[in-house]
């Protein structure tokens, strides 16, 4: 993966340099949902973006082009503190121009079942998050987070991505999340832990659920303005919220920020 800089207004950008294909980074080209946010357009897919987009929005970057030579980012350690680091490294730039912000005017929500994701309007970026596991590992959970840049680079970037031993057992024989291991995915089984020595906070699970979510939001094209509330739920319903929102121009407003 290679992240270059990219002119004022153009937005985030991800090229597949092995076929030649851009695919820009919008919420209307969400194709897939099942091991993480997966783009599609025409042939080309870019999965698993959302830890990606989520450093990029918590470093407050609007314009960037990222070519891949591959169907994914490298999962690198599971989290965004490492895209952070790559970021921090390289250095950011302002450029002129205007900067949109999204401002939620209406309640938007969607659910699933015993799921549910909201947008509510609400001063500022602020999520709120609940999921509820059996088992004493996870189970129930509860995190709030007033978005600032140093807030998600202390409280939300070093939440690594997790997963139950016997799907990622399952997965890496059927040829998926190849990128995942005991060495970056916080790996439950049963009532324990097997790489406890990777785990950075007791609430983990909750934080990295909102890591995903703002990285997932990050596909509206612009920081949304709104308080985000998820209920045991996940990606797929994220894109819905997003296709919700933007489904009736009387549900948001844009602001030059
Ligand atoms: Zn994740």
């Amino acid at each position: 993966m290679l992240l270059e800089p990219a002119a004022a207004g153009s937005g985030i950008m991800f090229f597949r340099r092995d076929l030649g294909v851009e695919v820009p980074a919008s919420f209307a080209l969400v194709g897939e949902t099942r091991l993480g946010t997966v783009l599609i357009r025409d042939a080309a897919r870019v999965g698993v973006i959302e830890h990606l987009m989520a450093a990029l929005s918590g470093a407050g970057i609007d314009d960037v082009r990222i070519e891949l030579d591959g169907p994914e980012p490298p999962i690198l350690d599971g989290d965004a503190l490492c895209y952070l680091a790559l970021i921090d490294a390289a250095g950011v730039r302002e450029q002129d121009g205007r900067r949109d912000a999204i401002h939620v005017r209406k309640t938007i929500e969607v659910k699933s079942g015993e799921a549910s994701v909201r947008l509510v309007p609400h001063e500022g970026r602020q999520f709120v998050f609940t999921i509820d596991f059996a088992g004493k590992i996870i189970g129930h959970q509860y995190f709030s987070f007033a978005f600032s840049e140093e807030g998600f680079r202390a409280e939300i970037a070093p939440a690594r991505t997790f997963g139950f031993l016997s799907d990622l057992d399952a997965l890496l024989k059927m040829g998926l999340s190849r990128g995942a291991s005991l060495s970056n995915t916080l790996a439950i089984d049963g009532d324990r832990l097997a790489n406890p020595q990777l785990l950075r906070f007791a609430d983990e699970f909750v934080r990295h659920k909102i890591l995903d979510a703002i990285g997932d939001l990050a596909l509206a094209g612009a920081p949304i303005h709104g308080r985000f509330e998820g209920l045991r739920s996940s990606h797929a319903l994220n894109n819905q919220l997003l296709r919700a929102l933007f489904a009736d121009e009387d549900n948001y407003v844009r602001v030059d920020s």
